[in-house]
């Protein structure tokens, strides 16, 4: 293993998406390792977004309808789709993804009256376990969440996950790969399980989407959310997208009975009739601008291609892995991040004791942005189009010269309302 710099430079020197790095917008030596919680802004969508107020609102005003703005939410859904291994007609740009998460929860657990067991695990993203909850509480509390537990705090125990999964269990939801520690799940096999006894599937996309390669319509996967501020660009509160299988479209029902997914909205007639086929699952009108901000990046990571982002975000949490055993390991940190490259998707988290403080004080003072996740976990998200080589070598040596020099003992221990 070479620790030198000269070797992140070399790598990066034979990185085929190298030069995707420059059609984003930097700021000075800043090196960005937050790409899992906020990606960069690519430089097209500054152009779009001043075309998008200036002429589209400031002259075309409502006449923007006809032009682009009614069908943003199925045609960014569309390009979503080829990120998602999913064929048109079968994803929609909307909403939040917890908003999202609501309604599919809501229409899956319908298509399955007689059922009361919905499965999830321990390491999903609280927000999701928080909606399912409410989802129970609203059917009247009828229904039992069971969590699958994890072995190591990393990875699910996947023999128990398949054991929870019954003749009972109207849905199992989870997300793709894990908030925390990166664990990737085998969507197809957890899939075959849950259709083996009749349970439909919902999956999380957040921390997936755009790094590893998915393929919901193979799988037969029935439901799928994620969001679009993450690997895919779009934007702070960008709207998030979902999917519903097409075979299953009509059978499925919205809990919100919204205009925009009714079957003839500019009828204005006074009864709710759903729109055939995923038109359904729209509420109101969408957020126009920060609809349109996401399709600029769309069209470059569909360009660039999952397959070719997949293979170099392995070989960045490899490297990161490397480093971490060469140059953290000896300094209180562990590897919160499974080994396995295809047991995980694209950030590395790094633990240590002072996890909070060492990060604080490398945003403070080293010019690196990370993110934490409590107790103790640094998370290093590593974006494929974005991420150099010689990022992940600059943080790593700086991870260890906060411990190194104890710059951390600078800051306090008591959190920052946003971590
Ligand atoms: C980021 C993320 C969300 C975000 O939900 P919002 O509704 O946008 O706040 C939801 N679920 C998972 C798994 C996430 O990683």
């Amino acid at each position: 293993m070479q620790t030198d710099l000269e070797y992140a430079q070399q790598l990066d020197s034979q990185d085929e998406l190298a030069s995707y790095r420059a059609a984003f917008v930097h700021d000075g030596d800043l090196i960005y390792m937050d790409g899992n919680s906020l990606g960069r802004l690519p430089c097209v969508t500054v152009d779009r977004m001043g075309m998008a107020v200036e002429q589209e609102w400031g002259r075309d005003l409502i006449r923007g309808w006809h032009h682009g703005w009614y069908d943003a939410p199925q045609r960014i859904g569309d390009k979503i789709a080829g990120l998602l291994g999913a064929g048109p007609d079968q994803v929609l740009t909307c909403d939040s993804t917890s908003t999202n998460l609501f309604k599919l929860t809501l229409a899956a657990l319908a298509l399955r009256p007689e059922r009361r067991r919905i499965v999830s695990d321990t390491l999903n993203f609280p927000s999701d376990l928080y909606i399912i909850q409410g989802c129970i509480d609203l059917l009247g509390g009828r229904h039992e969440l069971a969590l699958a537990p994890s072995i190591d705090d990393m990875r699910i125990d996947s023999a128990a996950l398949a054991g929870m999964i019954d003749e009972q269990t109207a849905l199992v939801t989870l997300s793709h790969v894990v908030f925390k520690s990166g664990f990737l799940y085998d969507m197809a096999a957890v899939t075959a399980r849950a259709h083996e006894v009749g349970a439909l599937v919902l999956w999380d996309l957040s921390h997936s989407a755009g790094v590893v390669p998915i393929a919901l319509d193979s799988c037969g996967a029935d439901f799928a959310v994620g969001c679009c501020y993450k690997y895919l660009n779009g934007g702070p509160g960008a709207p998030a997208y979902l999917y519903v299988r097409r075979d299953l479209q009509d059978q499925a029902r919205s809990p919100i009975w919204g205009w925009f997914g009714q079957h003839a909205p500019f009828a204005f007639g006074l009864e709710y009739h759903p729109a055939a086929g995923i038109d359904r699952f729209l509420a109101g009108t969408p957020p126009m601008l920060s609809l349109l901000a996401i399709e600029p990046a769309l069209d470059m990571l569909l360009e660039a291609g999952v397959e070719r982002m997949r293979k170099k975000s392995i070989h960045l949490t490899e490297y990161a892995i490397d480093l971490y055993d060469a140059l953290l390991a000896s300094a209180g940190y562990t590897l919160g991040t499974p080994r396995e490259p295809e047991l995980r998707g694209s950030h590395a988290s790094v633990r240590h004791p002072e996890g909070y403080r060492i990060n604080r004080s490398l945003i403070e003072e080293l010019d690196v942005l990370p993110d934490f996740r409590e107790p103790d976990n640094i998370r290093l998200g590593l974006a494929p189009l974005t991420t150099s080589f010689a990022d992940v070598w600059h943080t790593v040596e700086r991870l260890r010269r906060a411990v190194d020099q104890q710059l951390y003992l600078r800051y306090p221990a008591e959190r920052l309302a946003v971590t």
